[in-house]
């Protein structure tokens, strides 16, 4: 419980609020405490979950507007009007495709992630089905991608294909030494993250993009959390496909894109119009799409210098935490890793519920865990990577972007010492 007279810990009030959360503390003998919060003043935020999803620049609003207002046009009808649409389309293709180094008819917009992943991989096993007919494919990839991968390879283990999990060590690595054992015949696709959502790992994907090569695969990149952040190559860096999400890189939400190597000719996954060469049918979602071609514009333009800025606080976040917060390990692999991402194990509490305390301070993070069902559910990436159940029920994800300043890093240690303090007090 936070004493009232601790100054420090009892913001300006400018409305009260009385929380009450339930902690759910103790591994084996779950101890319910009841948590009262302190008053806080809520007009400051703080948002450090940057990989949940980033702020529309404001030089991105301001393209999209009018095609949101006055060029409504369809971008496939014949007359002027819609070409201007067509045209505001044609060139965010053009932005895109030169900032992986892909041909423009290489880039097919989508609805984002998701879509482009559920694409990426169904369709490459309905293309070998059709390929070899009866033969169902085998599909290769890594027990720490994001459900968008994780639950489209479930649905195709009940329509028959083969899924193998790549192994990955403790800083989720994928082992690439142990890969080329896990290829069988029908292998169709591998297909690995090029950085990891959770612990922000960066996978060695040039390496993975050659073994898929030598072997005849396809090989697909989720390239969610990495697009628009790390530059990208695909051609030299041997990518087949890659999925990409504007709302990651300081665009709108709803719209992505996935880049498809000319050669491949992977069938399309929404039927309907002629819409992106008859390869995804649907009128095209033309702000989105501008929007998104502004912001891969810009970040790809402001990319090394923002990447030096976030990484300074981020290396600071993780300096201060490490030092003065004790029982607590950090997560992932300190080379390979998005500037942005900074991920701890926090002995002997409850991820989600340090989360509530420090939203009640202000301060977005993210947990690894969910308590949905009462007992804290602890992420397949920190399974994956071997952490202990009653560790990884500590998991807070902390993700940087270029708007945070060092000052709301150091707020931010603060407010968190004195909740992972209470909250292990409390389990006690
Ligand atoms: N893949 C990764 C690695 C992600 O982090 C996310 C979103 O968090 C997705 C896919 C899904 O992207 P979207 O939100 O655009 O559907």
């Amino acid at each position: 419980r936070m004493p009232a007279e601790d100054k420090s810990r009892v913001p300006d009030t400018m409305g009260f609020l009385n929380l009450l959360c339930i902690f759910n503390i103790g591994h084996q003998n779950s101890v319910f405490v009841l948590y009262e919060k302190w008053s806080v003043k809520m007009n400051k935020m703080i948002y450090l979950d940057h990989a949940a999803t980033t702020r529309m620049l404001p030089e991105v609003l301001e393209a999209m507007t009018p095609y949101q207002k006055e060029y409504y046009g369809n971008p496939s009808t014949i007359y002027e009007f819609g070409e201007k649409s067509r045209e505001a389309i044609e060139n965010a293709r053009a932005v895109i495709a030169s900032t992986i180094h892909a041909r423009e008819e290489e880039i097919f917009f989508t609805s984002g992630g998701t879509e482009s992943d559920n694409w990426a991989l169904k369709e490459a096993a309905n293309l070998y089905r059709r390929n070899h007919p009866g033969i169902h494919g085998h599909i290769l990839t890594s027990p720490i991608e994001h459900h968008a991968i994780i639950h489209t390879c479930q649905e195709l283990t009940a329509m028959g294909c083969g899924v193998t999990y790549l192994p990955v060590d403790e800083t989720g690595l994928v082992i690439v030494g142990k890969a080329e054992e896990c290829i069988r015949e029908n292998t169709c696709i591998l297909s690995v993250m090029y950085a990891n959502n959770e612990i922000g790992t960066i996978e060695p994907v040039e390496e993975l993009a050659f073994l898929a090569k030598k072997n005849d695969l396809i090989f697909h990149t989720d390239a969610v959390q990495a697009y628009g952040h790390l530059p990208i190559d695909v051609r030299r860096s041997g990518i087949d496909m890659l999925s990409a999400s504007a709302h990651k890189f300081g665009g709108p939400k709803g719209v992505g894109f996935l880049y498809i190597r000319k050669e491949i000719d992977l069938p399309s996954f929404i039927q309907g119009g002629a819409q992106e060469s008859n390869r995804r049918a649907g009128t095209e979602n033309v702000p989105g799409i501008v929007g998104m071609g502004k912001a891969a514009e810009l970040s790809h333009r402001r990319m090394g210098e923002e990447n030096r800025r976030v990484k300074k606080m981020r290396d600071r976040l993780v300096y201060r935490i490490m030092r003065e917060i004790p029982d607590v390990k950090f997560m992932g692999n300190m080379k390979k890793r998005l500037s942005n991402n900074a991920n701890f194990c926090f002995n002997g509490i409850v991820g989600e519920s340090a989360a509530i305390l420090l939203d009640t301070q202000g301060i977005c993070v993210s947990s690894g865990s969910a308590c949905s069902t009462g007992q804290p559910e602890v992420s397949h990436v920190m399974k994956a990577i071997g952490v202990p159940e009653g560790l990884a029920q500590g998991a807070l994800r902390f993700t940087l972007g270029a708007e945070n300043t060092m000052e709301e890093i150091d707020y931010t240690v603060e407010k968190l010492k004195y909740i992972v303090e209470d909250m292990r007090k409390a389990a006690v």
